[in-house]
């Protein structure tokens, strides 16, 4: 049985001091472990986080590292750091990373070989552009994404790895996949990652849905056979990520 993982993306949202007003708001009813729970949130965050969270079970994740251990990478922060500072997850090729900064699919399979070296576990976002979506070529586009985000990752690494789908049209647009469409996909990425490795992994590896997941959604979204979870982004910064994360 696969256990249910939410993950509040925060994004660029947050100073440390909000951080804490938001953190203090959330915490005891996401203080839960029928599911887990995360905190994705901006790397300056991660210290007063971790001290806001202890006694807790919440994870903390951030949103982004560089694949180098150390070095002269002005402005990157390195996989030790995260881990030094209290977070355990990182979120690898969300759309905007892809999209806005250009992070193409050999930077996103260093990041995740980095991630499973350096001990951080992965959340692997892939999905497709309204535009594939439309010309139904999108379940071939989401299959090269793993493909290549899987290559050199071993089966036990795989298995310490999330995805999330996440379709760029339904990303902060308010317009959720339906519960049907995005289990279609979350299925077809479990086939992947059979056809990748074998069965016993796809079947415990977890696959989360994201895009405008809200309290409204979540259940039935999270009731479906392939759907593990949610990576939240809007509604994670606001008191109805209670009602997702116990939905
Ligand atoms: C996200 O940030 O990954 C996301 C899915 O955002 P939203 O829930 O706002 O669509």
């Amino acid at each position: 049985m696969r256990k249910k993982i939410i993950a509040g993306n925060w994004k660029m949202n947050k100073t440390p001091t909000e951080a804490k007003e938001l953190i203090s708001k959330l915490k005891d009813k996401c203080n839960t472990d029928k599911v887990d729970v995360l905190f994705v949130v901006p790397s300056i965050d991660v210290t007063t986080a971790a001290e806001c969270l202890k006694g807790t079970k919440i994870k903390l994740g951030t949103q982004n590292f560089y694949f180098e251990e150390k070095g002269a990478y002005t402005g990157e922060i390195s996989a030790k750091m995260i881990l030094d500072a209290g977070a355990e997850y990182v979120i690898i090729g969300h759309s905007e990373r892809r999209g806005i900064f250009k992070e193409d699919d050999a930077m996103i399979n260093k990041k995740l070989i980095a991630a499973h070296k350096f001990g951080l576990k992965p959340i692997l976002c892939c999905g497709e552009s309204l535009e594939l979506r439309e010309k139904g070529t999108y379940k071939a586009f989401i299959e090269g994404q793993i493909k290549s985000a899987f290559e050199s990752i071993s089966k036990e690494q795989a298995l310490n790895t999330v995805i999330a789908y996440e379709p760029i049209w339904a990303i902060g647009t308010g317009k959720t996949a339906t519960s049907d469409e995005a289990e279609e996909v979350c299925k077809f990425v479990r086939e992947t990652v059979k056809n990748l490795y074998d069965e016993s992994v796809a079947n415990e590896i977890r696959i989360q849905y994201g895009g405008s997941v809200n309290a409204g959604n979540a259940k039935e979204l999270f009731g479906k056979e392939d759907i593990d979870g949610g990576l939240v982004g809007g509604a994670s910064l606001k008191e109805e990520f209670i009602n997702i994360v116990n939905y």
